[in-house]
Formats: structure tokens, sequence, C-alpha cells
């Protein structure tokens, strides 16, 4: 689409406004909108943003990062292809940005330019990521200044899809509108917990279609009075909203999965075991980027479903990494693995960048995974576990973004300015959410993811 295109369809539907939609390193959305009138132009040349953004943590506290100050500018420059009229907000548009510099080259922070750039590398082999995210959020009203779910129904109960079957229809409507599919739905086991999954895409289409539907999950939530958050931990007492990453690489050449073998038990062919063995050697790190705030990890808990230690297992529900079990008849398309250590509070752009990297470093050099884990882990002795390398992933965000510095290849990845303005902000994160108690915390996620 060019920006012509997207002028007239921005006509067609009677829009006002078109927001400019980006990711920051803290993992929320933001966005400035251009009016109809200018758009064309602006969607050729962006609009201006401080690059002080870059720097501001989940709670707007300006962190000290060199380059990033009250002097300087970033355009947004929007992809024309992800231009969407949103169907829960009126005459409004969204598309997805680029931060680039003044002379149109990416910028070094750019989050949606560094899974572009894994995405190149991965190219180089003939072979693309396809990605898909499942979705949990707690659906609540609010009470004297308190979230209370809107339910309190069994998991997968029709009581508590019943609490939430208007909203759910107005929202699979709104993904309709959007032409962003969705697999599935159901009610999930926390209360006012309910999940979406939808399809896989290739890895940027997801990364920025994962952007529109936690808007829309949102915006389809007000309407309706309601408050969705996709906080990793809703309510200290409660389940946690992870957010699933499904994952296979594709040979661009001619489209088959590279993840699957039909000779070997598993199916797993020797692309996905050294992926995956990758992707397990940069876990600690990883998490740094998958589930980055300080709330993920009152969710990253032993026995909570969210996976807790280095491991992998087929249909384990306790490994960080599992490989769901083929669908019969649909055995090649269906070949993939999870990335259960992610959540919603992730910066997407980053979340699957990161997962490229250290994917790619296990094909690059000829990884081969441990021994799956085909028990609930924290059955193991401890012993065995020290022994077998089963250790506990990192227990609290600081000791996840320790464990990403010290990644030299999720670093270099991610590059200097972005890997040093992304730990800035996380780590600030973390300084004032440790010195504050359960309900600070909980205020400040619930209504920001
Ligand atoms: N709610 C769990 C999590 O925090 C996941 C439950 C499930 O397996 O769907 O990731
Ligand atoms: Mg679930």
């Amino acid at each position: 689409m060019t920006a012509r295109d997207v002028v007239q369809k921005v006509d067609e539907a009677g829009l006002r406004l078109v927001r400019f939609l980006w990711c920051g390193n803290d993992g929320t959305i933001r966005a400035k909108a251009s009016s109809v009138r200018g758009l064309e132009g602006r969607i050729e040349s962006g609009i201006g943003l401080t690059v002080a953004m870059q720097a501001m943590n989940a709670l707007d506290q300006l962190q000290p990062v060199e380059g990033m100050g009250p002097v300087g500018e970033v355009r947004l420059v929007p992809d024309a292809d992800t231009f969407r009229v949103l169907p829960y907000a009126p005459h409004l548009g969204a598309m997805l940005v680029d931060h680039r510099q003044l002379d149109g080259e990416p910028a070094p922070v750019c989050q949606r330019c560094f899974l572009k750039r894994m995405e190149d590398r991965l190219a180089e082999r003939s072979m693309r990521l396809e990605v898909a995210f499942e979705n949990e959020f707690s659906l609540a009203t609010q009470v004297d200044g308190q979230y209370v779910p809107i339910d309190s129904g069994l998991c997968f109960s029709t009581i508590s899809a019943t609490a939430a079957q208007d909203y759910v229809d107005d929202l699979a409507a709104a993904l309709d509108a959007q032409e962003i599919g969705l697999e599935q739905y159901y009610s999930e086991l926390g209360h006012g917990q309910h999940e979406i999954s939808t399809p896989h895409r290739p890895a940027l289409q997801a990364a920025d279609e994962q952007l529109l539907v936690r808007e829309t999950i949102r915006g389809i939530a007000t309407r309706h009075g309601l408050v969705a958050s996709l906080a990793p931990k809703p309510w200290p007492e409660n389940a946690g909203n992870g957010c699933h990453i499904h994952f296979s690489l594709w040979d661009t050449d001619a489209s088959w999965n590279r993840f699957h073998d039909a000779d070997a038990p598993d199916r797993l062919s020797a692309d996905a075991r050294a992926f995956i063995a990758g992707v397990l050697a940069h876990l600690p790190g990883l998490c740094g980027l998958t589930a980055p705030s300080f709330n993920s990890y009152h969710r990253i808990i032993p026995q909570y479903w969210a996976g807790a230690f280095v491991c992998w297992g087929h249909d384990n529900r306790e490994a960080p990494v599992r490989v769901p079990s083929v669908f019969r008849g649909m055995e090649e398309a269906s070949t993939n693995a999870e990335l259960k250590a992610a959540d919603a509070s992730s910066n997407p752009y980053v979340a699957v960048g990161g997962l490229i990297a250290a994917g790619l470093d296990g094909l690059e050099h000829g990884l081969e995974p441990p021994e799956p884990v085909e028990v609930d882990p924290a059955s193991i002795p401890e012993e065995e576990r020290e022994q077998r390398g089963i250790v506990r992933l990192p227990a609290t965000q600081a000791e996840a973004l320790d464990a990403l510095e010290a990644d030299d290849v999720l670093t270099a990845a991610l590059g200097p300015v972005l890997a040093e303005s992304y730990l800035a902000v996380r780590r600030s994160e973390w300084a004032t959410y440790s010195a504050g108690d359960e309900v600070f915390e909980q205020q400040g996620h619930f209504s920001k993811y």
C-alpha cells in the first residue's frame, strides 16, 4: 500500500484521526495521531518525537541515557501495509511505525527495525520465523478504586464465558474487521481471566498484530465499561496472564516447515532441535526481553504453568519451552514450539527479535538440546536438577536483566543503543517497584498493559 492508498481508505471510512502506534522499551503502547489533513505527507516523512521517549519507563520517569535527553528528534514513520480502521473507536485508524533518524535511516533504538534485522539474518539462511501469540487477560470492573474480576468461575467454565459473552462477541467482530484471525477463545483458570489465540504469521506481521490485539482487547473493554489487563500477575493471589509465543521456522524458497521431520519420533527436525537448544542456552537473558516487568516474576513461579526452570518438554506445561503434540492429519503444519516464559508486558518486537537471536545461535553452532523433561521439573530432586542443568529461571526482574546484560549474543543482536536504553528503562522500574508495596505494583501494571 502507498500513502495515497491509505488516504483513500481513510476518506472512504470517514476517519478523522490516524494513530501512529509504537511500543517502547517499557512495553507500553503509545501513539501520536495525525488528522486527515496532511496525513499523506506524515505517512511519507513521519511525525516527530523527542528522542527522550525511549528512555522513559512505564511510570513516565525519564532515565538518564546518553543521547536520549531533551534535545533531538526521531521520526515515527508508519508502515502503510499495517493500516487499520479501528472498530472500537470513533473515526479512528492506526498504523505501526518505525523509529527513523531525520535522514530516514532506522534509528539505532528502533525495536521494530531490530526485529527486521533478525528476520534478515534468518532470510540469509532461506528461513523465516512464523509466530503466534496466545494472550491471556483479565476482565475487571473498577469498584472504589479496586479492580474486581467480572467472574469467579472455573477453568474453561461456560459460566465465566457467559459473563463475558457480549464483550467476547464484540472482540471477535473487531479482530475480524481488522483482518486479524481469531483461532480460539475460552475462559481461563483465574478469576476474570480469558484467553484468545490468533493464527501464526511471519514474525514482523505477528508482532505488529500483537500490538493491535492488545489495543483491541483493551479498547473493546472500555466500550463495555470494563478494564481489560494483560498484566502478568493481575492479582497477587490469582493465576498469571501469559502471552505464550508459538514459533516454527519455514523455508522461504519452498514453503515448508523446517521444524518438521516426518521420520523423527517427536517430528522435530535437526533445525528445530538446534533452534530450541539456542533458545534454552539463552533463556535466562531472553526472559529479560520476553518477561521483562517487575510484575512478570510474580507469574514465573514453579507450579503455575508458566515454566520456571530452564528445560523443554513434550506437552509439558511446566516447561518454559513446550513442544506441543502435532495434530493428526496436519502433522507438518502443526509442528512448532511454544515459549511460555513470555508475557504481554514485553515489547513484541524485542521479544521475538530476541527469540530469533537465541535460536540463530543454536543454528549457527549446531547446538543440541539437553534431554527433554517429561515431568514437572519441581518434582525432580534438587541434586538431580542441578546435575541435569535444570536451573531456576530468574526469580526477579533484576535477575533477568542481569542475565540479559551478561548475554553477549542477545546484547550484540540488540546493538549498544537499544541494549543500553532498554536495560536503563527496565532497571529503573525495578528500583521503583521493589521499593513499593503490592498495591503500588498492582496499580502500576494492571492499568498499563
Ligand atoms: N496462565 C498460565 C501462564 O501464566 C498458563 C496456563 C496455560 O497453560 O494456558 O502462563
Ligand atoms: Mg492459557
